[in-house]
């Protein structure tokens, strides 16, 4: 195997059915492209009591179970600390004081680029820093970006276009950012190949930057579709029996949900990961949304 692909849940909760999916569809482009396939647990962030393990034993009940131990991003601080610091020693990054209600405001001034932090503490003096601080403001580091816009390649979307802007490295409260601490892990367990939904392809302009910044190399992005419910915005609790636990008390198996999965994904008939594996190929996969329907809770 050379390479790997990943799956990178956050433990905030059960797994959804489409968050299954994009898990089952991490595991076959690893699979199919004789990748290894490694879970990591997001933890930094919107973490729930036991839904680690909780999302693990449903990943292995669908037979996704991964080829090295499990990587934990609350155990990773120094790593990120690292990071931060190779950025400031290159000049790259800087404090900002702003609150999120300043930032969506300065946000919408008609030349700003759509969804990008507006800069407004770029360039701060030293003096103006103080003055923050001794009003009680606490900082986040944010990353000095020299570029606005990014392009990536993704398997399915083909080029993409998208903003670069002055990213968080470090948020106020001290917690290292999403977008650094998937580069820097992606890098540090040899990923080369990025599967997640489609919701984050937004995110991977800055990503690639940020890699490129830092001396990593830049993996191959897949962004698949999301999972819808029946009124069509993302799938979610409400929709009814919409994890691998609801579809078993409701009498059905783990192989039931896993045929439902691969049915979303192009490959009807297929039972299990072992089926997939030897059935289904990327060109199969619908490029529309999967609407979950049906089933009570
Ligand atoms: N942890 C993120 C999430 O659950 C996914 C991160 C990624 O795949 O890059 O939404």
């Amino acid at each position: 195997m050379t390479g790997a692909g990943r799956f990178a849940p956050s433990p905030s909760g059960d797994l959804h059915l489409g968050n299954l999916r994009t898990a089952v569809l991490a595991w076959l482009f690893a699979r199919r492209s004789d990748r290894a396939f490694l879970i990591r647990m997001e933890d930094l962030d919107r973490v729930r009591e036991g839904s680690a393990e909780r999302q693990l034993a449903d990943l292995a009940a669908l037979g996704l179970d991964p080829d090295e131990p499990v990587l934990t991003q609350s155990s990773r601080r120094e790593a990120y600390d690292h990071a931060i610091d190779t950025l400031r020693f290159a000049g790259r990054v800087y404090e900002c004081f702003c609150t999120r209600r300043e930032i969506q405001q300065a946000a919408s001034a008609p030349h700003a680029p759509q969804g990008a932090y507006p800069g407004t503490c770029r360039n701060l003096t030293d003096a103006e820093r103080d003055e923050r601080r001794r009003a009680g403001r606490r900082a986040a580091l944010r990353l000095r970006a020299d570029v606005t816009t990014r392009a990536v390649h993704d398997v399915l979307l083909g080029d993409h276009t998208g903003v670069v802007d002055d990213l968080v490295l470090r948020r106020t409260d001290g917690v290292p950012a999403y977008n650094l601490a998937v580069v820097v892990d992606d890098a540090f367990q040899g990923v080369d190949q990025i599967v997640r939904g489609d919701d984050l392809l937004s995110s991977s302009p800055r990503q690639a930057y940020l890699a490129g910044l830092l001396g990593l190399p830049v993996p191959e992005y897949v962004h698949v579709p999301l999972a819808l419910g029946p009124t069509g915005t993302r799938l979610a609790k409400r929709d009814g029996a919409v994890t691998l636990r609801d579809r078993l008390d409701a009498g059905e198996s783990a192989d039931d949900v896993l045929a439902e999965i691969a049915a979303s994904i192009g490959a009807p008939g297929c039972r299990t990961v072992g089926d997939l594996v030897t059935r289904w190929q990327p060109d199969l996969l619908p490029r529309e949304p999967w609407y979950v329907l049906g089933h009570d809770a």
